[in-house]
């Protein structure tokens, strides 16, 4: 195709590239972008933590509760937080906006806190962390699943036993 035809063309069809920034950009369904963290589903595993090739993932015991950050800028985008995570607590956008200024490089951070709660069982402190819920039959019901999730670990463990014993 000679310069002329090719111009032609062009002019007909329009540039092949997204219009961005002036309207959004399409992204792939599959895309892997920036962590997303939801502390109300957490089960305060860290898993996610120790499987981050890039430690770019940290957890953080401060007087409110446990804290949860990830820095994209040392993200390395590889999903294995994700893939790891029980509850699905973590996991990748298809938000690619990364770019930002030199100043707010400490400041692309994903920030989340999974709070202290009072057990009402036991009256200890403990995370307000999603029970661990993987292969306890039969399932919880959304009671009891409210109601174990209010719980401190040992009163968890001591509610789990006393249902075994009784189905
Ligand atoms: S986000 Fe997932 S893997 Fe990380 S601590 Fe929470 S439950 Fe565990
Ligand atoms: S996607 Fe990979 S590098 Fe990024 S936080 Fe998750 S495990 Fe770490």
């Amino acid at each position: 195709m000679n310069f002329l035809s090719l111009f032609a063309r062009n002019l007909i069809e329009g540039p092949y590239t997204d219009p961005f920034p002036f309207k959004p950009a399409p992204t792939a369904k599959r895309f892997r972008g920036k962590i997303a963290f939801d502390p109300v589903t957490c089960e305060a595993c860290r898993q996610c933590e120790r499987v981050c090739p890039a430690g770019a993932i940290r957890f953080t015991r401060t007087k409110d509760g446990l804290e949860f950050d990830c820095w994209h800028d040392s993200c390395v985008f590889c999903g294995n937080c994700e893939f790891h995570c029980p509850t699905g607590a973590i996991h990748q956008t298809v938000d690619w906006h990364l770019a930002h200024g030199q100043a707010d490089k400490f400041s692309a951070v994903e920030h989340g806190l999974i709070p202290f709660k009072v057990c009402p069982s036991c009256g200890g402190k403990a995370l307000d962390s999603a029970p661990a819920t993987a292969g306890i039959t039969p399932a919880l019901s959304a009671e009891e699943a409210g109601e174990l999730r209010a719980l401190c670990p040992k009163c968890r463990a001591k509610f789990i036993k006393a249902r075994r014993t009784r189905t």
